[in-house]
């Protein structure tokens, strides 16, 4: 998979490469490209930003260097990617938006800053003939100062899906969100040793050696932790 992310941050991304995306990277398995938006710009003060029209506090991306940018970005390698600005005004980035984009050949990522990019930009990539489209996507329901944050969330949630990632691919498969099985989920408790540290004991099935009744323990966790932490998962959430 080949990932470009545009930013005017570019060593906020430098968290890309380590740990386990930053192997993945290094095995070939993720292409990463980081580019800085200033590059495409033209003026002395290399100036990305404008008041916004109609008035109001802050500032707004402008168009230009980022139409300049991505279709330079988009003109460096044939495949023709999905393009992702994250913005708290888009849909909800989940785990099986993660399962679907680690499978995307392509992926070029827009952060934005102050009050966001003018949103012709995104009016403009989701009709364009060479691109496979737009996804505005929002981590959560908080507002952060820019995408970089955003990016490097959503690349690990994606990244550790790549088949040949993870060390395990059936971890993945038991995780919270997971698609199947644990889709509205969340994963119960996990223990390691020792078995009794400060009095607390580890629960006693998970010693047995019986994998038919560990199954059954964790499914029955895996509920009883989604009804005490994320009532809103269950298909009739009590109201709030
Ligand atoms: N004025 C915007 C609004 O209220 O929707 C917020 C702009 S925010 C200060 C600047 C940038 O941070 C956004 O353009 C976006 O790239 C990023 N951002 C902030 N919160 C985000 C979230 N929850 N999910 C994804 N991106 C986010």
């Amino acid at each position: 998979m080949r990932i470009d992310v545009v930013t005017i941050f570019p060593q906020y991304l430098d968290a890309l490469r380590i740990s386990l995306i930053g192997r993945a990277t290094g095995a070939g398995l993720i292409d990463l490209h980081v580019h800085d938006l200033r590059e495409w710009t033209n003026d002395r003060h290399r100036t990305v930003d404008d008041t916004p029209y109609g008035g109001g506090p802050g500032m707004v991306m402008s168009p230009e260097p980022w139409g300049a940018a991505l279709d330079d970005v988009r003109a460096r390698a044939d495949a023709a990617p999905l393009l992702v600005i994250p913005t708290p005004s888009g849909t909800r980035f989940t785990q099986s938006t993660a399962a679907a984009w680690s499978g995307v050949p392509r992926l070029v990522f827009a952060c934005g800053r102050y009050e966001g990019i003018d949103s012709r930009v995104a009016q403009h990539y989701s009709n364009a003939p060479d691109w496979q489209g737009v996804a505005e996507v929002s981590i959560g329901d908080y507002v952060l100062a820019g995408g970089e944050a955003a990016v490097l969330v959503i690349v690990e949630a994606l990244g550790r899906l790549i088949p040949g990632v993870l060390g395990n691919q059936e971890s993945a498969a038991d995780d919270s969100f997971a698609p199947g099985a644990m889709a509205d989920l969340v994963e119960g408790p996990v223990f390691t040793k020792p078995v009794n540290w400060r009095g607390l004991e580890v629960p006693e099935v998970l010693l047995s050696g019986h994998h038919g009744q560990i199954a059954t323990w964790r499914a029955a966790e895996a509920e009883r932790r989604t009804v005490q932490m994320r009532p809103d998962l269950l298909p009739d959430p009590p109201e709030a």
